[in-house]
């Protein structure tokens, strides 16, 4: 959903801003994200950061066990 400013009708591109950044009106509390909002979102954003990370990690280890079976697989063949 987007949120625009009250004053100058632009689209709020944060709804962390306690101001507009385009004409600098006050945001109405109701169209900003709260503390714990912020806060929750803060968390999520770590969580699904780490979780990014993680995979990354988890296909890096596939991909070194891969070329690791098709080279003792290749060398395998080699002494048919
Ligand atoms: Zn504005």
């Amino acid at each position: 959903m987007k949120v625009h400013c009250p004053s100058c009708d632009k689209v709020l591109y944060s709804r962390r801003l306690k101001q507009c950044a385009f004409c600098g009106a006050e945001i109405p509390e109701a169209l900003r994200f709260s503390a714990e909002e912020i806060a929750a979102l803060d968390r999520s954003l770590a969580e699904s950061a780490a979780r990014r990370k993680g995979n990354e990690h988890e296909f890096e280890e596939r991909e070194a066990k891969r070329r690791a079976d098709s080279d003792s697989a290749s060398s395998f063949f080699s002494l048919l």
